[in-house]
């Protein structure tokens, strides 16, 4: 008898096809394949165990591979990925998914399966969607450094010791002197846009840029009543890591960071969490995004618990797909609050420190 990782899923596929096949038995779907730019980064993804069946729109033999997370954690909609047809490539769309989603399940359709039910082993991609994103109200009037007007905001930046073109070139940041278009609105600031890494609407592991949303900074540190921080209005920090598209095309070890200038100061290297607390998703996006990279933690010298919290959480996940690269803490140097204040140099220094055998 065999004993698939899905059998809610088996079992309903045996009554819809009458007879299924198991490939890959037992081996679970690792989704960390990357693709970026065209590039495919080195680690493979694992597809894990999957069930062929006769396909029911070309009625091809044993022609559409459905796999065992195919339907779990999503609406039926998504991760249209998990299941292809080799012959006539359905289900492509979102219909045709629908369409074999309703004979698969077909007094359950739209109900998530339970909690309970799932294979014990899930995908790191709960909270991700292939959905097309929502679009982002892009401030008006944004201005680039070499502008008059935006003079004050790149003096400001020189002084934090960052280079305002370089900002604009590798993170695409604009200085906006006013914009009511947007909620929060916009006076006299500095905007940073945020991007993400999306799965496209393919089989394929492929995943896209897409711009997430934007921050913005006051110019100077201690304006009266105005935030220094303000995020755009809907934006979810704890769903994003700030610096990820950069970040998945490097190697050697990940720098998690609290703010956006942090990430500016250590580089592509580097990802921000926008806080000091690394969510459920960011976890995830961790696992995902940088198997087997070491990763160094490196939060305010006023956040130590906080790194510590991080550091731990990080670790239990990744052990939990079995990652045992190593997560640890840095602390800055003797002298310096956290890593925005410290020159570039120094900063890798306290990385480096804090990774084992360095
Ligand atoms: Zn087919």
């Amino acid at each position: 008898m065999p004993s698939p990782l899905n059998p809610q899923l088996h079992n309903a596929l045996l009554k819809a096809f009458g007879d299924v096949h198991i490939a890959n038995e037992g081996e679970t779907f690792i989704p960390s394949k990357v693709i970026y730019r065209g590039r495919q980064s080195s680690e493979a993804a694992h597809s894990g165990e999957y069930y062929s069946v006769d396909c029911p729109f070309c009625h091809g033999r044993k022609k559409l591979w459905i796999n065992h997370m195919w339907g779990v954690n999503d609406q039926g909609e998504d991760h249209l990925y998990l299941a292809w047809c080799y012959r006539c490539e359905q289900p492509s769309i979102r219909e045709t998914q629908k369409e074999l989603r309703e004979q698969v399940f077909p007094f359950s359709y739209g109900l998530r399966q339970k909690r309970s039910d799932l294979p014990t082993a899930t995908s790191p991609s709960e909270g991700e969607t292939i959905s097309a994103p929502t679009p982002v109200a892009i401030p008006v009037g944004l201005l680039r450094f070499q502008d008059d007007v935006a003079a004050s905001a790149a003096d400001y930046l020189r002084e934090r010791g960052f280079d305002p073109f370089e900002l604009d070139e590798k993170w695409g940041v604009r200085y906006c002197p006013y914009a009511n278009n947007v909620k929060p609105r916009i006076l006299d600031r500095i905007v940073i846009p945020i991007y993400t890494l999306r799965r496209t609407l393919q089989f394929s592991q492929t995943t896209e840029v897409v711009l997430a949303g934007w921050q913005s900074r006051c110019i100077g540190d201690d304006p009266s009543g105005t935030p220094k921080y303000m995020c755009m209005q809907g934006l979810k920090k704890s769903q994003l890591l700030y610096g990820l598209p950069q970040a998945v095309d490097t190697t050697g070890p990940v720098v998690i960071v609290e703010g956006v200038t942090d990430v500016w100061r250590l580089g592509s290297r580097a990802v921000a969490v926008l806080g000091k607390a690394v969510s459920r998703t960011q976890q995830q996006l961790l696992v995902r995004h940088f198997p087997g990279r070491p990763i160094v933690v490196f939060f305010d010298d006023g956040a130590k618990a906080e790194g510590n919290l991080a550091a731990a959480a990080i670790r239990a996940i990744r052990q939990e797909y079995g990652d045992r690269a190593p997560v640890v803490v840095a602390t800055p140097p003797a002298g310096r609050d956290d890593v925005g204040a410290c020159m570039p140099d120094e900063a890798w220094a306290a990385v480096w420190a804090a990774l084992p055998g360095k």
